[in-house]
C-alpha cells in the first residue's frame, strides 16, 4: 500500500487471541481454532470451548468453503467510511466446518446473492497486516 492510500474503515485489533487467525488470512488461509479436547471448531474465538470447556486448542486451515445462510443489502450509512459503498450487502456464510461467519459476497451485485448459494473465500489485503475474508460465488 503506498504512503497515499489510506485505510478509513474500522480495523480489528491484533491481539494474542486474534493474531493466529488474521496471521493466515495474510496467507490465503481462512483458519479456525479447534477445541484440542472434543475437536469442534471454536468461533467466534475464545480462550474456552463452549461445548466442553477445555482451554486447550490449535489453529487448523478450514477449506474456505460454505453457503449463504442469510443476506441483507445495507444502504444506509452507518459510517462515513463505507459512503461509497453502498448499496452493498452483509452476508452470514455457513462454513462447510460448521461456524458462521458474517461477511461480505464480492463480486455479484448486492442484491444477486441468495440464500443457499454456494461461496469460496477470497482476501482483500486491505493493510499490510490485515486480510478482510470475504466470499465470492464457488464455481
Ligand atoms: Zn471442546
Amino acid at each position: 500500500m503506498s504512503e497515499n492510500q489510506t485505510y478509513e474503515k474500522p480495523l480489528p485489533t491484533l491481539d494474542e487471541s486474534n493474531q493466529p487467525f488474521w496471521a493466515a488470512a495474510r496467507e490465503g488461509k481462512l483458519a479456525l481454532q479447534y477445541c484440542a479436547a472434543c475437536g469442534k471448531p471454536r468461533y467466534p474465538i475464545n480462550h474456552v470451548c463452549p461445548h466442553c470447556l477445555s482451554d486447550q486448542f490449535a489453529w487448523k486451515a478450514v477449506s474456505g468453503c460454505g453457503t449463504v445462510y442469510s443476506s441483507i443489502v445495507f444502504h444506509q450509512v452507518y459510517h462515513q467510511a463505507f459512503a461509497g459503498d453502498v448499496p452493498y450487502n452483509v452476508s452470514l456464510i455457513q462454513l462447510d466446518e460448521g461456524p458462521r461467519m458474517f461477511s461480505n459476497v464480492v463480486g455479484v451485485a448486492p442484491s444477486q446473492v441468495k440464500v443457499g448459494d454456494k461461496v469460496r473465500v477470497v482476501f482483500d489485503p486491505v493493510t499490510p497486516e490485515i486480510s478482510i475474508p470475504r466470499f465470492q460465488r464457488a464455481g
